[in-house]
Parts: structure tokens; sequence; C-alpha cells
């Protein structure tokens, strides 16, 4: 898929203010820091498009961008911050529950994962959740740049292995690095194709 239109649309708090023009969406979310604005920007093509640098769990907001006029991608707020406090937890798991279970163009989610750290408990209750949720999600692994193939390979491995442990079978996966552009004609075909089913 090539982008020709990337534009930022709006911000909004609650999944009952997000666009009403039933136009398939996907979201982004993972742990903070784990890439994901990085990310986005390499998708959509555009270096400030997700600013790389917001503070961390200050900004809970579900960010919608249109894509070529025909979906939207939603970068939604990251989760396992340690500085937040219990009550702003709590209603991001609100908002991101309520989001997840209400939106009904969501087509998939995309968890995003680091592959550089050993599995965190935290994606995997996530893509858990999810599971309860039945929400489609596919994993898009990050900053795979970073390590030498071996030890990217072994670190993947552990990973499969933890998600192995409460599903049958793997999601679809991409391996990824907004550095090099790994992984974006991946990403985007595969979204392409969603769309056209
Ligand atoms: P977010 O909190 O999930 O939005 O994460 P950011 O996109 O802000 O990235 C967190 C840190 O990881 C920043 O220092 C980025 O420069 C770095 N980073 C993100 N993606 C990559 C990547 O693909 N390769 C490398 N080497 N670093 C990355």
């Amino acid at each position: 898929m090539v982008i020709k239109y990337a534009d930022f649309i709006g911000s909004y708090a609650k999944e009952t203010q997000c666009p009403r023009d039933n136009k398939p969406e996907y979201a982004f979310i993972g742990r903070s820091n784990v890439g994901k604005s990085s990310l986005v920007n390499m998708l959509c093509g555009r270096k400030d498009m997700a600013r790389t640098s917001r503070t961390p769990g200050k900004t809970q907001l579900l960010n919608y961008f249109m894509i070529n006029g025909e979906w939207y991608l939603v970068d939604l707020p990251g989760y396992g911050y340690a500085k937040i406090s219990k009550k702003k937890r709590k209603e991001w798991e609100r908002m991101i529950r309520d989001y997840l279970t209400h939106r009904a163009t969501l087509q998939s989610a995309f968890v995003l994962v680091d592959s550089n750290i050993p599995p965190q408990q935290i994606d995997i209750d996530f893509m858990n959740q999810l599971g309860e949720m039945q929400i489609p999600f596919a994993i898009v692994y990050t900053k795979s740049d970073r390590l030498k193939p071996q030890e990217l390979e072994s670190n993947l491995q552990a990973i499969r292995a933890a998600i192995l442990e409460h599903w049958e079978e793997l999601p679809p996966e991409f391996i990824s690095s907004a550095n090099t552009g790994l992984g974006r004609e991946e990403i985007l075909a595969y979204i392409e194709q969603v769309n056209a089913h």
C-alpha cells in the first residue's frame, strides 16, 4: 500500500467521541516506550506524525489518523508506565476496555512488543485480555535493528513460547524497525488485505 495521505484527525477521551463514518480502523498499542510513536511515524512516512517524546502516561487519548481517506490508524495510550497513579491506571483501563469492546469498526489491534527484552508479563496479560474480548490482533516486534540476528531470534523464540503458554496458535507477527523501515511494507500490505475483505 502506498500512503498518499496521512492526516491527524483528532484526539478523543472516549469511544463515543470517535469518528462515526464507519471507516475500518486499526489500533496500535503497547507498553510505554515500546516505540509506538516511532512506528506510527514510520508507517505514515512522516517524522512528526505522532510526537515521539510525549510524557509517558500523561496523554490518555485515542489519537486518530486518517490514511488515504480510507482507513484510520488509531494510536492508543500505552500501558505499563510505572509512575502512573492508581486512579490514572483505572481510567486507562476503563477507556481502553470501552474502546475495544464498543468499537465496531475496529478490524484488528496491533500489539507492539519490544524485541530487545525478555517476554513481559504485562504484554502477555494484555494479549489475553484481547482474547477474552475476542478482538483480533497481530504482534509488531519493535526496535529489531538493535540486536544481532541471532540475539533477535532467541528473544523472539522466548516471547513466542510465553504466548504459547496461553494460546494454541501464534497471532500474525511483524518484525519492525522504525530506524530502517523494516516491516512497513508487510504491515501495510496486511492492512490492505484486511480492508479488502
Ligand atoms: P513510545 O513511548 O512507545 O511512543 O516510544 P517512542 O517511539 O517514543 O520510542 C521510545 C524510544 O525508543 C526512543 O528513544 C526511540 O528513539 C527508540 N526507538 C523507537 N523505535 C526504535 C527502533 O525501531 N529502533 C531503535 N534503535 N530505537 C527505537
